[in-house]
C-alpha cells in the first residue's frame, strides 16, 4: 500500500488534519491509521470537552478560537444534523492575592487576542455566582462568551466521518515501526506486518505520540499522564449552580455541571503523579484531596455522592505543557501534532488545519505556530503555558 500522507491516530487531531487536508484541496491520497477504532481509550473520548480562551500563550488562544469558530458554524461545516451539545456557560478561573498579577497579565493577553473575558473582584464574584464562597479570593476571570464544553466524541466523529466521506482511507492497525531511507520517513509497518509506503507521516498519536516518535529515532517528551474525573450527584444544588461555569479554584480543583450532575478533578503535583498508566480510578484521591476543598468553596457540595468516575491519560508534554506542531527539522516529512497536555480537544481543529497548511503550502496561513515547532524541544527551550488545568 502507498499513500501520499499517512496520519497516525484517528482522534480529534488526526481526524481534523485529514479533514482539512481534503477541504483545502489536497488531491493526493491520505490514510488515517488507528489501532482502536472504538476510540474508547483515546484522549479525545476521555476528555472533559472544555473550550476556553483563558490561556497565557497567544497561540493557544488563537487555536481555541479556531475551534470556537467551528462550533459556531457546525451545521455549515458538517450538515444540518451536526450537534455537539455545546454548553456556552463559560470558564471561571479564580486567583488568590498571590495569583492576582498573573491572572491580570493573562487577561490582558486574552483580550488582545479577541477573548470576551472579564475580571471580577470578590464582590462581583459573589453577586454573579451566589453559590461561591469568596474567602481567600482576590480576583476571578470569567469568560462571558465563547467558553464552555461540548461532547468530545461527537466532534471527533464529525471530523472523521467527513474526512472519510471526502476520500480519506481509514485503516485499522497499530503502527509498530517506521523505516527511514536517505533522511526521509519512507514507510510504516503495522503490527500485522503490513508495510505502508508514505510521502509524509503525521504523528497524531495522542498520549502515544512519544512512543511513535521513538520509532523514527526521535526523542519527543510526550507521554501519558493519568487523570481522574469524578461524577457527582448533588441533590441540594441550586438552579444557578447547575448553570455554573467550569470553575477552577485556587487549590487547582475544577468542577462543572454535567447534565443534572457535576464533574470534577484535580491534576497532581509532579511528585504525586501516578506511576501506573492503567485505568483504575483512585477514589481516595477524591476523598483526600478534593472533597473538603470543593465543599469549602461551594457549600452545596457538602452533601454530594460520587456516582461514577473515569480515568483518562493526558497527552502530556513534559518540557512545557504546550503543543508541538510542525515538521522535524531533519526528518522533514515527519510532522508533529502532539503534546496538548489537557487542552487538545478544543485545539484539535486548529492544529489539524495548521498541519494541512504545512503539507499543502509549506507554511502557516491561518495561525502562525512557528513557536510551537520541534526546534524548542531539540534545544530544550521551554515555552511555558501558565494555565494548564
Ligand atoms: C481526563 C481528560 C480531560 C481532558 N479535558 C480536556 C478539556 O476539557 N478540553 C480540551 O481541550 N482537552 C481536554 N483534554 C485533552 C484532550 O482530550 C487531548 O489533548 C486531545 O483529545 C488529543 O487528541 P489526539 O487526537 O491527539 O489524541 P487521541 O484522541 O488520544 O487520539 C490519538 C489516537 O492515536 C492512536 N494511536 C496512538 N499510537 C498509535 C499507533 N502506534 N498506531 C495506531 N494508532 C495509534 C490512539 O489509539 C488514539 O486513538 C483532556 C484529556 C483528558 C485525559
Amino acid at each position: 500500500m502507498k499513500y501520499d500522507v499517512v496520519i497516525v491516530g484517528g482522534g480529534i487531531v488526526g481526524s481534523s488534519a485529514a479533514y482539512f487536508l481534503k477541504k483545502q484541496g489536497f488531491t493526493g491520497s491520505i490514510a488515517l491509521i488507528e489501532r482502536d477504532t472504538s476510540y474508547a481509550k483515546g484522549c479525545t473520548a476521555r476528555s472533559c470537552g472544555g473550550i476556553r480562551q483563558q490561556f497565557s500563550t497567544p497561540e493557544n488562544i488563537k487555536l481555541s478560537r479556531f475551534g470556537l469558530n467551528i462550533l459556531r458554524h457546525l451545521k455549515e461545516e458538517f450538515g444540518p444534523e451536526a450537534d455537539v451539545s455545546f454548553r456556552e456557560y463559560g470558564y471561571l478561573i479564580l486567583a488568590s492575592e498571590n495569583g492576582r498579577t498573573i491572572l491580570e497579565e493573562n487577561h490582558s493577553v486574552q483580550i488582545a487576542n479577541g477573548a470576551d473575558n472579564v475580571l471580577l473582584d470578590p464582590e462581583g464574584l459573589a453577586r454573579q455566582f451566589p453559590w461561591l464562597v469568596t474567602d481567600g479570593l482576590a480576583l476571578g476571570c470569567f469568560g462571558k462568551s465563547g467558553e464552555g464544553w461540548l461532547d468530545p466524541y461527537s466532534l471527533m466523529s464529525l471530523f472523521r466521518k467527513a474526512a472519510v466521506a471526502k476520500g480519506v482511507a481509514l485503516i485499522q492497525g497499530e503502527v509498530a515501526s517506521v523505516r527511514k531511507v536517505a533522511g526521509k520517513a519512507a514507510s510504516l509497518t503495522l503490527a500485522d506486518g503490513q508495510e505502508i509506503i508514505c510521502g509524509s507521516i503525521v504523528n497524531a498519536g495522542g498520549a502515544g505520540a512519544g512512543a511513535l516518535a521513538r520509532m523514527a529515532g526521535i526523542d519527543l517528551p510526550v507521554g501519558p499522564r493519568k487523570r481522574y474525573v469524578y461524577v457527582l450527584d448533588c441533590p441540594g444544588a441550586s438552579e444557578a449552580l447547575h448553570k455554573a461555569p467550569l470553575t477552577v479554584d485556587i487549590s487547582g480543583i475544577y468542577f462543572r455541571p454535567e447534565g443534572q450532575q457535576f464533574i470534577c478533578g484535580l491534576s497532581p503535583e509532579e511528585a504525586d503523579e501516578p506511576r501506573e498508566m492503567d485505568w483504575e480510578v483512585d477514589y481516595g484521591w477524591f476523598e483526600e484531596r478534593i472533597w473538603e476543598r470543593l465543599a469549602a468553596r461551594v457549600p452545596a457540595f457538602e452533601a454530594i455522592k460520587v456516582v461514577n468516575a473515569w480515568v483518562g491519560h493526558y497527552d502530556y508534554n513534559a518540557l512545557d505543557q504546550n503543543a508541538v506542531i510542525g515538521p522535524h527539522p531533519e526528518l522533514s516529512n515527519f510532522l508533529f501534532a502532539n503534546g496538548f497536555s489537557g487542552h487538545g480537544l478544543q485545539q484539535g481543529p486548529g492544529a489539524g488545519n495548521a498541519i494541512a497548511e504545512l503539507i499543502l503550502h509549506g507554511s502557516y496561513r491561518t495561525i502562525d505556530l512557528a513557536r510551537f515547532g520541534f526546534e524548542r524541544i531539540a534545544s530544550k527551550t521551554p515555552l511555558f503555558e501558565r494555565n494548564v488545568i
